[in-house]
């Protein structure tokens, strides 16, 4: 049985080695992911060629996903470069403070609104929580707080504030530099970072496309306004991310799973593409196996139907990079044994469909899922029809035979699609029936006499009925 949950991975220096990112890919990565936190423009151009040297070398369509950094908030320097803040101290966040002045005393903050978005008694969280201060009082500039959890602070930590409500914008000026860069680099994915609506999505696609990117637009989910947005959102972007990082932070952590749980239902049901990301395998950044409760947070995922899991810091700076991929393999897989009943899938079934190739795409779901078929091949040229597809649950393979490496690399994301290299040649469709077959039975992905289900999909340029639905037994040409 082929995994069909997708493996989303972070590079960075742990994986610079290229005998480590050739074990990866061969692992089962299927988007390796740039972060634009951290690290400068020539180091990701080096990565995202790197990436695709390999990838080629070992035949694999990986797709490639930069990450915005977004209107994240974090303080600026101290003079000692960190300090340690006791429980019940007084401590100042100040946006006109000196850059490198940071004391025990307080702090210069990357926000110059800061102090208009923040009241008496309300919580900020320092470095993903682990450090909570409650506002006092405002002066000028100056936001006075007490320390209610004390810790180590050091350079640049984030800042959240609980329950959200900051009013930095989603797109930054370096976000919009490195969303040129996202295009230069021919990214497969744009992901970006604390959107708050739909209107914040369409703007990056925008200028994502304004630059000449083609690629989907991921909506990160890590404020509190995204979640309370849902519906604009996932209407507007290609691809939501569960980003659990700063969602926990904002929200807090009690209520995480059930968020997850709503985000990715909502998001499949709106037949888009669902992410789970960070601290999956946290663990696995210095140990060579994962924790029981790592495992359990996977298959969860995993049960609840997300597309892809991520691995962040795992693989872009563990110790265990190959490993880390492996274990999401493996528990991807051992997951997946525990299917939903066949057939008892409703996606959709009280709506209307878009159009012709949505609704054969439906059709071709619900005849294989009650039909002893082996395998679904979509002829598609921007992989929508085996999105749609793989939006019903289903344990039947589903190839999308597709021209276009952009497409592969894009499908590669979707939970149960497979890409399949496919030219057309001519326009004779017992022709195009055979060499289907030829493709599947070299690639050994079905038997000869094995049925198959097969669509044209969206796919130009290809003689027969317009978006019909073939039910086929696989026959040897030779
Ligand atoms: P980040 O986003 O890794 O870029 O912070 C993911 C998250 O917040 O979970
Ligand atoms: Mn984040």
């Amino acid at each position: 049985m082929q995994r069909r949950t997708k493996i989303v991975a972070t590079l960075g220096p742990a994986t610079d080695v290229e005998k480590v990112l050739r074990r990866m890919i061969r692992a089962g990565l299927d988007v390796a992911r740039l972060n634009f936190s951290h690290g400068d423009a020539e180091e990701h151009r080096r990565r995202a060629e790197k990436l695709r040297s390999v990838a080629k070398e070992c035949g694999r369509d990986v797709g490639l996903m930069g990450d915005l950094q977004g209107p994240k908030i974090r303080v600026r320097r101290f003079k000692e470069h960190s300090v340690e803040l006791s429980d019940g101290a007084a401590f100042y966040l100040d946006s006109t403070l000196g850059y490198e002045d940071g004391t025990e005393e307080g702090v210069g903050v990357a926000l110059d609104s800061l102090h208009q978005d923040v009241v008496a008694g309300d919580i900020l969280l320092l470095n993903d929580g682990m450090i909570a201060l409650e506002v006092q009082r405002v002066e000028g500039t100056r936001i006075h707080t007490t320390v209610i959890t004390g810790g180590i602070i050091s350079d640049h930590k984030g800042i959240n504030k609980k329950g959200g409500g900051l009013s930095a914008t989603a797109l930054t000026d370096i976000d919009r530099e490195n969303i040129k860069l996202a295009a230069e680099l021919e990214m497969d994915f744009l992901a970006v970072s604390f959107v708050r609506s739909g209107a914040d999505v369409i703007e990056a696609r925008r200028l994502f496309e304004e630059a000449g990117g083609k690629g989907l637009i991921v909506a990160k989910i890590e404020r509190t306004e995204a979640v309370l947005d849902m519906d604009s959102i996932v209407d507007a972007a290609d691809v939501i991310m569960v980003a659990r990082g700063d969602l926990g932070v904002e929200m807090g952590y009690a209520e995480l799973t059930g968020i997850q749980k709503s985000l990715i239902r909502k998001t499949r049901k709106g037949s888009k593409i669902v992410i789970t990301a960070t601290q999956m395998m946290e663990s696995m950044i210095q140990h060579p196996i994962p924790t029981r409760a790592e495992v359990s947070d996977v298959s969860n995922a995993v049960m609840d139907g997300t597309d892809a899991v991520m691995l962040s810091g795992e693989t872009a700076v563990g110790k265990y990079p190959v490993k880390a991929i492996r274990a999401m393999d493996e528990v991807c897989t051992g997951a997946e044994k525990y299917p939903l009943p066949h057939g008892s899938t409703r996606h959709r079934l009280g709506d209307y469909f878009e159009g012709v190739d949505e609704a054969i795409a439906m059709a071709v779901m619900y005849t294989a899922n009650h039909l002893a078929v082996k395998a679904i091949i979509a002829l598609t040229e921007s992989g929508s029809t085996t999105r749609w597809m793989s939006r019903i649950r289903s344990d039947i393979p589903i190839y999308a035979f597709t021209p276009y490496a952009a497409t592969s690399r894009r499908v590669a994301l979707y939970r149960g699609v497979y890409p399949v290299a496919f030219e057309i040649e001519g326009s004779d469709r017992e022709r195009l029936y055979a060499d289907i077959f030829k493709t599947l039975l070299s690639n050994k992905l079905v038997e000869v006499d094995d049925l198959v289900i097969f669509t044209k999909g969206d796919l130009q340029g290809v003689s027969g009925s317009t978006n019909s639905m073939m039910i086929l037994e696989v026959k040897d040409s030779e």
